[in-house]
């Protein structure tokens, strides 16, 4: 590890302050829980750390007009437990525990969780694997690696790394916002549109501005999220990243789907809202072979590597199960 310079603000205006003084090279610090890694191994080495782990204005939940909102500071073991998440947003808690361990979830946070980077083996591996997103230009390992975790939607000729998180799955599926605050005020961004497709520039991520810092989530509370909930498929049934994942909410009217959001994870390079497979299903009846064929629209234009064919038939099985064992005893 190499050295740097280690800040630790009181409030979210001297976090502002201390990002910007510090210019490139500056890097936010929450929990922790993935930062030290990539800095161990190599792959993030800033010149000075802000950290805001114990910023109190972060650390805020609760429900206020018609919003879920969480604190960027609230640790994820704290949100998939309030009672108001568990009622009101199943998926959201179901996607924060079904996240790695019970005590990096006391130690994370929900914005260190959205800003976590890929877990592709050939970012991580340093040299000498080329890594367009690690070194822009140097090419991509992970193409005609062996790595089966790579993602199958959204993917481009120099990037197919997967999009780690679980609870962003919930969160673009429920029409999630995030606060970001920087030198020149404070904005929100649809969550949909904070992760980068990979396109022709990977080492782009996120569309946060330099010194910018996301504040809180806010979700709006709606019946369809309050019928929702999370399935996730993985090598190992704790402690592991998502082959396969989908949040999903099924309203019915009648006997057909009346309202429905799904959200898919572990396949794609971004959070992927599948809105094409939710505009099909909705009117119809809630079928297996229905909701099979919403699986399969939702997997449309998936681009496998010779690593991860399977990711296609199980990313369409994962939407399906999820759609009926959230509908259960309803339909
Ligand atoms: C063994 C292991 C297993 C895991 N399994 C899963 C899993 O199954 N599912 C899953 O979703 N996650 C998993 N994770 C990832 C884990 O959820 C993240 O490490 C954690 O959420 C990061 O939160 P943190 O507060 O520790 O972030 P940090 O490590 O402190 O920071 C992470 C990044 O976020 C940036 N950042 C932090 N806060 C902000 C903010 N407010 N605004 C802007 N940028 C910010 C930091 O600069 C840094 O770049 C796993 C991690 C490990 C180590």
């Amino acid at each position: 590890m190499l050295p740097f310079t280690y800040q630790r603000p009181e409030t979210v205006a001297e976090a502002v302050d201390a990002l910007q003084a510090g210019g490139p090279g500056t890097t936010l610090l929450a929990g922790g829980t993935t930062l030290f890694d990539l800095m161990k191994i190599g792959v993030a080495s800033p010149s000075r750390v802000v950290d805001i782990h114990r910023v109190r204005e972060l650390d805020h939940l609760g429900v206020a007009n018609g919003e879920l909102v969480i604190g960027a500071g609230a640790r994820m073991s704290r949100v998939s437990a309030e009672p108001d998440v568990i009622r009101l947003f199943p998926a959201i808690s179901e996607s924060l525990w079904r996240s790695a361990s019970q005590q990096l979830r006391n130690m994370a946070t929900m914005g260190g969780n959205l800003m976590q980077r890929t877990r592709c083996a050939y970012f991580r591996g340093g040299e000498p694997f080329p890594c367009n997103k690690r070194e822009p230009g140097s090419g991509c390992a992970a193409i005609s690696g062996v790595d089966g975790g790579m993602a199958v939607l959204g993917v481009s000729d120099q990037c197919v790394a997967t999009y780690p998180g679980d609870v962003g799955i919930a969160l673009v599926a429920f029409d999630a916002v995030v606060d970001l605050v920087g030198p020149d005020g404070g904005r929100s961004l649809p969550f949909a549109q904070l992760n980068l497709l990979p396109g022709s520039s990977p080492e782009r991520e996120h569309a946060l501005l330099d010194g910018e810092l996301i504040t809180q989530i806010r979700v709006p509370v709606t019946p369809v999220a309050a019928a929702s909930g999370y399935l996730k498929i993985r090598p190992r049934e704790s402690y592991a990243f998502a082959f396969a994942s989908a949040a999903v909410g099924v309203l019915f009217a009648g006997d057909v789907v009346g309202e429905c959001r799904i959200g898919i994870g572990g396949v794609a390079t971004r959070p992927w809202r599948a809105s094409a497979a939710e505009a099909w299903l909705t009117g119809k009846p809630l079928t297996e072979d229905n909701a099979r064929r919403a699986g399969e629209i939702a997997l449309q234009g998936a681009r496998p590597i010779a690593a991860n064919e399977f990711k296609v038939e199980l990313g369409i099985r994962t939407v399906a199960k999820a759609l009926l064992d959230v509908a259960g005893g309803d339909r």
